[in-house]
């Protein structure tokens, strides 16, 4: 089972979110384990400081060191051999592979960072640096949340039909087809007359079409990857599905 611990400021940020929808409802089967550490815990101190004024001078707070590595140790300590990531957009850039690996791993922890970011050092008991795009937030709890999400959906059990993991956008390296569901017709629009056919090997030939039309179109870096077959080669040149 897939155990995922978010280390940040604001626990208040990550619970709700998780508590909805698919994600609550695996939570709640006892599917996955996914919860928020409170890095304020782990501050010493009357006041629980957590942030402090960046030296040199600048703009803005920066994150203690210590909280965040007491945090990390205690739990390292309560599930070992768990890999800790720090989100920051200076981190490797999260993709499905990324998200198969840490699923793989089984533990995952994900250290949110807050204001101008975390003390330097703090960088140096964690097992690597995460982003989730070339974009800069206010914080890591959105980051880490579309990680966990992404990684949780990976786990047995939390989608309802397990095929929905394999057909999807990016796990054959291919976009996914364009679905369609009820009515049959809206405002003038009908959806493919294959799909009703009811004809399965016709329905997997054109969605594998229309799968490599949308790679080749909105992504040529991703169909620039991929060994074609030739049936892909046919379908492509206008054979009917
Ligand atoms: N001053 C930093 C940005 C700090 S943003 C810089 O210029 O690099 C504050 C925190 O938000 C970061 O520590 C990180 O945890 C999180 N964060 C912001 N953007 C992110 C992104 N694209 N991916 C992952 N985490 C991000």
């Amino acid at each position: 089972m897939v155990e995922i611990e978010i280390l940040t400021l604001f626990p208040e940020m990550v619970d709700a979110p998780l508590r909805a929808s698919v994600l609550g409802k695996a939570l709640a089967r006892g599917a996955i384990r996914i919860r928020a550490v409170d890095i304020r815990d782990f501050a010493t101190g009357k006041h629980q400081v957590t942030d402090d004024v960046p030296f040199g001078g600048g703009a803005g707070m920066v994150m203690k060191v210590e909280p965040i590595v007491a945090a990390v140790e205690d739990c390292r300590a309560r599930l070992p051999g768990i890999n800790v990531m720090l989100t920051s957009p200076r981190g490797r850039r999260f993709d499905q592979e990324m998200a198969r690996d840490f699923h793989s791993r089984g533990r995952l922890a994900l250290v949110c960072g807050r204001y101008e970011g975390v003390d330097e050092r703090a960088t140096q008991f964690v097992d690597g640096e995460v982003s989730i795009g070339d974009f800069v937030m206010t914080g890591g709890e959105f980051a880490a949340l579309c990680i966990a999400d992404a990684v949780a959906r990976l786990e047995r059990g939390v989608l309802g039909n397990e095929d929905s993991c394999q057909a999807e956008s990016f796990e054959r390296g291919l976009l996914e087809y364009p679905q369609y569901t009820r009515p049959r017709e809206f405002r003038g629009r009908g959806v493919p007359e294959i799909l009703l056919t009811g004809n399965h090997d016709r329905v997997k030939r054109f969605r594998r079409r229309e799968a490599l039309v949308a790679t080749r179109l909105r992504r040529p870096d991703l169909f620039a990857k991929l060994t074609l077959t030739e049936e892909d080669e046919a379908l492509l040149s206008g054979e009917e599905p």
